[in-house]
């Protein structure tokens, strides 16, 4: 089966992890300092904090922007539900925006009709490796001092205009098993504000200052020094990473172009898309229909996932939610039924990027 994502660690990366072993230091230390020094200049921004998932980086970011019980957050409801649980946890109230067709991320103009006078944040999530439109976003938000705190859990190093995602106002990062940069579990928070960045510190480590003097009611969301190794070396050769997944996209929107019923991805002009997920849309028009083209491709060894079935607002759990609006997405609620991504990662051989192309071609054109 050619898996939808892979993992390799090299000599190098081993040989991190041991040292860290070796020194007897395994808990947050020096080399999770590195790891936010190393991510913060790499995006140009002043504070990188690691914490140990992208969920508690989501809510630990909200709650040192200030965000508490009864603020309104507008998100889209066509992303991963951490997203939105981690604003129900502070609880905060969850109104959805509808997503654009173009990036599958939050509509301005939508975001725009769904803002209220109680909204206090957006989140923007960047799904699949390409940032939202951030620009149009801060033109809405900015005279109307709405906050933005951008998930970019799927899109490390994206960016619009050369700004990069998670520089704008505060954004987080998951270091997740299947995210293009990871430590197994974790997750990071970016941003130029340095009073957010002191309270981000604080609230992950218990709320402690100095040792045992307590400024507030913290958490334990630290990072460990074992998983801050194993991401370093990633984060050195990330940009190969991304030429090697879009070189993989570049190859797929070339042979699948001009498929009936089929959309593919577009990379957007002044985006650049690190192509977490290659996302395909499968629509009415298409001979087959997603579940039959899925088995299609499992039958011929090629795994591929839903990312995702189902919008967060859909679920009953959420629907019934008291501080979960019920709007309608109309674009969110037809494209979760058309999606279908197929492998993109770094480790895929051309041969097999071919073997995957020639294949949803062959069933789709029969
Ligand atoms: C993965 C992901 C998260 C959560 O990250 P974890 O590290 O799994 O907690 C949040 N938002 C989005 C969009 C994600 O894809």
């Amino acid at each position: 089966m050619i898996p939808i994502t892979s993992l390799e660690f090299d000599e190098y990366t081993i040989d991190r992890v041991v040292s860290v072993l070796k020194s007897g230091i395994i808990a947050q230390g020096p080399i999770v300092e590195e790891l936010e020094q190393a991510f913060a200049e790499k995006m140009g921004v002043k504070h990188a904090i690691a914490v140990n998932n992208g969920t508690t980086a989501l809510s630990v970011a909200l709650e040192a922007m200030g965000i508490s019980a009864g603020d309104e957050i507008i998100t889209s409801p066509f992303t991963f539900v951490a997203t939105v649980n981690a604003a129900l946890e502070l609880g905060a109230k969850i109104r959805f925006a509808d997503i654009s067709e173009d990036d599958f991320n939050i509509s301005p103009d939508s975001l725009e009709e769904a803002i209220s006078e109680d909204t206090k944040a957006v989140i923007p999530v960047h799904l699949f490796g390409q940032i939202s439109d951030m620009s149009s976003i801060i033109n809405i938000t900015s005279s109307r001092k709405i906050r933005i705190l951008e998930d970019g859990s799927q899109s490390h190093f994206s960016a619009q205009n050369s700004i990069i995602a998670g520089s704008h106002d505060v954004g987080t990062f998951s270091l997740y098993a299947t995210k293009n940069i990871t430590s197994g579990e974790g997750g990071i928070v970016t941003t130029n504000n340095d009073s957010v960045a002191s309270q981000i510190r604080l609230l992950r480590n218990q709320g402690m200052k100095e040792r045992y003097v307590y400024e507030a009611i913290g958490h334990n969301y630290r990072l460990t020094d074992l998983q801050a190794a194993i991401v370093l070396p990633q984060l050195e050769r990330y940009e190969e990473t991304v030429t090697a997944r879009s070189k993989n996209a570049e190859y797929y929107s070339q042979s699948l172009d001009g498929i009936k019923g089929l959309i593919l991805p577009k990379q957007i002009t002044g985006r650049r898309h690190v192509w977490h997920q290659y996302t395909l849309r499968i629509t009415k028009d298409a001979p087959l229909n997603r579940s039959e083209l899925a088995a299609k491709l499992a039958e011929a060894g090629i795994s591929s996932g839903i990312y995702y079935p189902k919008l967060i607002s859909e679920y009953s759990i959420y629907k019934n939610h008291k501080d979960v609006e019920n709007t309608s997405t109309p674009t969110a609620k037809k494209v979760a039924s058309e999606v279908l991504s197929i492998p993109v990662h770094g480790a895929l051989t051309e041969h097999e990027r071919e073997f995957i192309a020639d294949t949803i071609s062959e069933v789709l054109n029969n």
